[in-house]
């Protein structure tokens, strides 16, 4: 298989499939965080620097299924060319005949960003002859979309058949992303710890069930962990709970005894008398919250459990908070969490921090720079890690 590094693009209109779909400000348009943009300049640069051209192509929010200002691509063109420190032209639809000819007088080292993907609903219904016509505007195809490859849609996984197997491939950060996600669940160096967090049990029982079986320890916090303090009788007042998952939780602790996994839950937590950040605190054993308060935060004694066993690990996988580290009164045990991350990956721990909130959290914290790896992918990477084949990554693999 070819890959960005070792292809020479030269004289090659290259179609890349890239995730700009990036927050905006809602009056002014602006792009408000540019890490999914910086995230693929190297391939482009790559392309570029061979003598290649780039066409561009993402999907940005959620669209109707028609063109709508305020979804519209063109909003992010600044950003790009500020990135590229080159200019980008920009046209108003992905596919048609004014595309085609722009496309094919692009000349070495232009760019070309098409309009958002999915103002045509064959995008996401993943329409085969919708995916020809992108697939004919490039003579290379390269998908660097990891947050969009858990999805079967035209331009992540449909078009790749239009391509000979040497004239598609994954970018730069998509194998960054495959390579860090990999060196976490395939063969972790040992003790493989992970921390699992957030809201719900439901979104994270999958994953649960296959570290079972390659994790030494598995920390769960967040509201999740409220399901089962109740499922093994614990009085757990207002905190988060799903009663329809209590079987769940039981079922996770019963297989992780079998399988000699450590499943570390918060023994204490910082409560609130209600859901807000000027709530009356308290701190009490997680078995015992009185009714009226709800946990919205892992308390000092699961804080010191946590960081023990994380400064003792080799691998540490993170995703979802510890609590609503949102709320600066209840974000003491998320930021400890990733303090003891970054201070083990200093240790020579290898750390990745993926899935949506964590990653806001590690960067709230500012210690992305302190862990090995924080992923692009949220719904990709726990789907990765549930062990479900990805199709926008199969697509590129295929003979
Ligand atoms: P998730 O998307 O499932 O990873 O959940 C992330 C969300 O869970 C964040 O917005 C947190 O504020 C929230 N969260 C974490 N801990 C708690 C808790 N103890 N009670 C309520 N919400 C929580």
């Amino acid at each position: 298989m070819n890959t960005v590094a070792s292809y020479n693009f030269i004289n090659q209109r290259a179609l890349v499939r890239v995730d700009f779909n990036v927050p905006l400000d809602k009056q002014t348009f602006e792009v408000k965080d540019d890490t999914r943009i910086r995230a693929a300049i190297p391939t482009i640069n790559k392309i570029l620097n061979d003598g290649g051209s780039a066409i561009l192509m993402s999907h940005l929010g959620r669209p109707k299924g028609g063109p709508e200002e305020k979804y519209s691509l063109n909003h992010v063109v600044a950003t790009t060319a500020l990135l590229l420190n080159r200019k980008v032209k920009f046209i108003k639809d992905c596919i048609g005949e004014e595309v085609n000819i722009m496309a094919a007088s692009l000349q070495p080292g232009e760019v070309l960003l098409l309009e958002n993907l999915r103002f045509h609903p064959e995008e996401e219904k993943g329409d085969k002859e919708f995916a020809n016509q992108l697939a004919s505007l490039g003579d290379v195809y390269v998908n660097d979309a990891f947050g969009t490859a858990h999805r079967a849609h035209a331009s992540t996984a449909v078009i790749a058949q239009f391509f000979s197997p040497e004239k598609r491939m994954f970018g730069l950060l998509m194998n960054a992303e495959i390579e860090n996600a990999d060196k976490a669940i395939s063969n972790p160096a040992k003790p493989f710890t992970a921390i699992i967090g957030g809201a719900k049990v439901s979104d994270k029982i999958l994953i649960i069930e296959r570290l079972l079986d390659r994790a030494d320890n598995i920390i769960i916090g967040g509201g999740m962990a409220y399901t089962f303090f109740k499922a093994t009788g614990g009085n757990i007042g207002n905190s988060l709970c799903e009663e329809d998952r209590l079987d769940n939780a039981l079922q996770l602790i019963k297989k992780a005894e079998e399988k000699n996994v450590n499943i570390l839950l918060p023994s204490d937590s910082v409560t609130a008398s209600s859901f807000s950040n000027d709530a009356e605190r308290g701190e009490c054993a997680s078995m015992s919250i009185s009714s009226g308060y709800m946990g919205l935060d892992i308390g000092s004694k699961a804080i010191g459990d946590f960081r023990t066993v994380i400064l003792q690990s080799k691998t540490i996988l993170w995703n979802g908070p510890m609590g609503v580290f949102e709320f600066s009164n209840f974000q003491a045990g998320t930021k400890a969490i990733a303090e003891a991350v970054a201070e083990a990956t200093s240790k020579g721990a290898y750390s990745l921090i993926g899935g949506g909130d964590s990653v806001s959290a590690i960067n709230k914290f500012n210690l992305a720079d302190k862990v090995s790896y924080v992923s692009t992918g949220g719904g990709a990477l726990l789907e990765y890690f549930e062990g479900k084949e990805l199709p926008g990554i199969a697509a590129i693999l295929k003979n």
